[in-house]
């Protein structure tokens, strides 16, 4: 048994199948003189293939997803081509008469010596990058399978380091029952695909590489946070009936799509979707989301190889806007920064505390030319929308002047609009609360916000100054603590008696415990991963409004998180016993 972080609830009993880290042993023996155009040879034709893969990749992503995710491979093929890249490697199969898994490993650990200096996330990211590419290569030169290829036909269990970008995608086309990785958390690439996907997942589960192999047995438990490695039969039997409960669960769940979301005494909901492109907008709908409450729209920064432009940006929020639910987005304008960095928003300097640094709406109203792009791409595209359909929401406000900025540049953006003869809707404007100072001061900001979305994520983070990405201190990052519990509480009071509506979008909203306290706290809108919405549903109608007030009063008065945990749990235990499979706060 191992312990880890619970990254997406459910429980899968499968094959693993390992994504290694490449050439453990690369071959060290020397070329003979008659073998090194051989070799070369078949360096060539391993980097057609991978090339080939990648241009279906690219074509298949544009084709379902859209052209901006896809536009990541078409980045891998030029890596692929780089003179410079193909250069050494050839060099190094003459010169030094090394095999070119061999030269390409080499590549790799030079490029890991370079990039190991810096801090700056965006040049790790390409480091990934890189190694996606040698994977690739390396792949057809040893015939060793892709993890997009055939060896994965069957249901498997996915353990890995950290999934990379492209392996995370060709994800897709794979029946994955499970995910094990051994570093990151709740935000990683894998965490985000996990929950989007329902898939049980599990993070931050140290070495586990070491200890398991291909073809093993393992269990994922993503709602308890652990990983069995090879059970008896005793605890496969036990986990197999889990797994069972937790599909059937699923199945059911899903069936409540067309249901209104009401709790027992008819209180109405509304449980949105948090989505992060046109394939989630999808899913939401698939899942019976009301609307989408968290647009993140970096993720098309993310992707694309340069800054879309505004006519780019455009298309892309009226198709997110077409594939949602009821065309009801909530749209957060660019969060960048922390551990996302786009290299032509200038952060090519180090920062010692990117999370506490320029990062977000910081880093938009330094570039004021490039908000007014996205500001103007968003009233325009919500042109046809009807009236409050389409929001605006900026992340990580911290004080009231950066509120009323934001206003003026919208002002700004309508009237520059207005004299282009261009056709844009109106807008409400909101604000993500993602800093406790912005909590603390939440009735002045409100005077000048038409609505409010908590982000927990953020907020949780700053509030125990515990990084949510670090394994770590994840003991500390906990929603259900109670100085988060007051803060919460504090904010959706404040909210209630301003007449703001208020929204809470961060992970906990999906989480059966948290959201069994945010209702007893008054809250009614709620933004979560699709795969969450249809057992929120499910709980809601189990549960009077009353009961939640009830309950979230006795947690008010415990003082330690894991009492709160044990009780809210057994609480949710008994409102919905099957529900508790799903419980990861
Ligand atoms: C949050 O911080 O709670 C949030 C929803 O935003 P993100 O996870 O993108 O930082
Ligand atoms: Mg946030």
């Amino acid at each position: 048994m191992r312990k880890g972080i619970a990254v997406s609830p459910g429980v899968a009993v499968g094959t693993a199948y390992c994504i290694h880290e490449i050439f453990v042993n690369p071959d060290t023996r020397k070329l003979e003189d008659s073998q090194i155009t051989a070799e070369l040879a078949r360096y060539e034709t391993a980097r057609d293939k991978a090339a080939a893969d990648l241009r279906a990749l690219k074509n298949k992503v544009e084709r379902q997803v859209g052209p901006d995710e896809a536009a990541i491979f078409g980045m891998h093929e030029s890596i692929l081509r780089d003179a410079a890249f193909t250069n050494k490697i050839r060099g190094w199969v003459v010169n030094q008469r090394i095999s070119a898994p061999a030269a390409l490993h080499q590549l790799l650990n030079e490029y890991s010596a370079l990039f190991a200096r810096t801090r700056d996330e965006y040049l790790r990211e390409r480091l990934n990058d890189v190694r996606d590419v040698v994977n690739r290569i390396s792949g057809h030169l040893s015939d060793v399978l892709q993890p997009d290829s055939t060896v994965l036909d069957g249901p498997v269990i996915v353990i890995a380091d950290e999934l990379l970008p492209s392996q995370a995608v060709a994800l897709g086309d794979v029946n994955v029952m499970g995910i094990v990785t051994q570093r990151g958390s709740q935000t990683s690439h894998a965490a985000i695909i996990a929950r989007s996907r329902g898939i049980p997942a599990v993070s931050g589960v140290t070495n586990v590489l070491r200890q398991v192999q291909t073809g093993d047995l393992v269990v994922v438990d993503g709602s308890q946070g652990q990983i069995v490695l090879r059970p008896d039969a005793e605890t496969r039997a036990a986990y197999l009936k889990l797994e069972r409960e937790f599909f059937d669960l699923k199945d059911q769940l899903a069936e409540n799509r067309d249901q209104p979301a009401v709790t027992s005494d008819g209180v109405a909901l509304r449980l949105l979707a948090n989505i992060n492109n046109v394939a989630d907008a999808k899913a939401a709908v698939a899942m019976g989301a009301s609307g989408v409450g968290l647009y993140r729209t970096e993720y098309l920064y993310l992707t694309h190889p340069n800054v879309p432009d505004e006519e780019e940006q455009l298309v892309n929020y009226r198709q997110v806007i077409a594939a949602s639910p009821q065309q009801l987005v909530t749209i957060r304008t660019l969060d960048i920064g922390g551990d996302k960095t786009v290299p032509y928003l200038g952060h090519s300097h180090q920062e010692a505390n990117p999370f506490m640094g320029w990062r977000s709406i910081r880093l938009s109203f330094e570039h004021p030319e490039f908000f007014l792009t996205q500001l103007r791409a968003v009233l325009r595209a919500s042109a046809d929308a009807k009236p409050g359909h389409i929001r605006l929401m900026c992340p990580m406000i911290t004080t009231l002047e950066e509120m009323r900025r934001v206003r003026t540049m919208v002002r700004r953006a309508r009237r520059e609009l207005e004299e282009e003869g261009k056709t844009f809707g109106d807008v409400p404007l909101g604000l993500m609360l993602e800093v406790p100072a912005a909590a603390v001061a939440i009735d002045v900001i409100l005077e000048v916000v038409d609505f409010v979305s908590i982000g927990s994520n953020d907020l949780v983070q700053y509030l125990m100054a515990a990084d949510r990405d670090n394994p770590k201190v994840n003991h500390l990052c906990q929603p259900l603590s109670p100085p988060v519990l007051r803060v919460l509480n504090s904010v959706i009071q404040s909210c209630l008696r301003a007449d703001r509506p208020v929204t809470l979008c961060g992970e906990m909203a999906g989480a059966p415990s948290a959201f069994v306290l945010l209702l007893g706290m008054g809250l009614r809108n709620f933004s979560m991963s699709p795969a969450f919405v249809p057992s929120i549903k499910d709980l809601a109608s189990h549960l009077s409004v009353d009961r939640a007030e009830r309950i979230l009063h006795r947690a008010l008065q415990m003082k330690t998180v894991a009492h709160i945990k044990r009780f809210v749990h057994n609480e949710v235990a008994d409102i919905a016993p099957s529900l508790a499979l799903l419980d990861t706060a």
